[in-house]
């Protein structure tokens, strides 16, 4: 399978790595839209958060745990915002499940 997540997890493209363990890596993202914006994602291969399943998802809940741990480590201490987009219509681009971390900045909501 041609994915660019599953390439950074395997180590066959470079990515900036802030944190890995056995099934979860977390690195920076290439255009960043905060002072710190990192992207969790699972190393095994889940397209989108429409695909979670029961089988699956011990991971998403392990990479809740990451987000924890990173904004202790990364002193997210004023807050941080969790994103997923999930599907076209949510500007989902790469296929594979990830996480958005960000902080560093105020966030506005609903936008951005
Ligand atoms: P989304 O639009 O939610 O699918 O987010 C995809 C994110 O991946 C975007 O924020 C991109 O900047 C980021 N991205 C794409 N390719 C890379 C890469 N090779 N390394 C780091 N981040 C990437
Ligand atoms: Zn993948």
């Amino acid at each position: 399978m041609d994915c660019i997540f599953c390439k950074i997890a395997n180590g066959e493209i470079p990515a900036t790595k802030v944190y890995e363990d056995d099934t979860v890596v977390a690195f920076n993202d290439l255009e960043p839209q905060a002072p710190t914006h990192i992207l969790v994602i699972p190393k095994a291969h889940i397209s989108s958060a429409a695909e979670i399943t029961e089988e699956n998802s011990a991971v998403i809940s392990h990479i809740f745990e990451v987000i924890a741990k990173l904004s202790k480590d990364l002193d997210m201490t004023n807050g941080f915002r969790v994103v997923n987009n999930c599907g076209d219509w949510a500007g989902q681009t790469v296929k594979h499940i990830h996480f958005h971390v960000m902080s560093g900045r105020k966030f506005t909501w609903p936008a951005g």
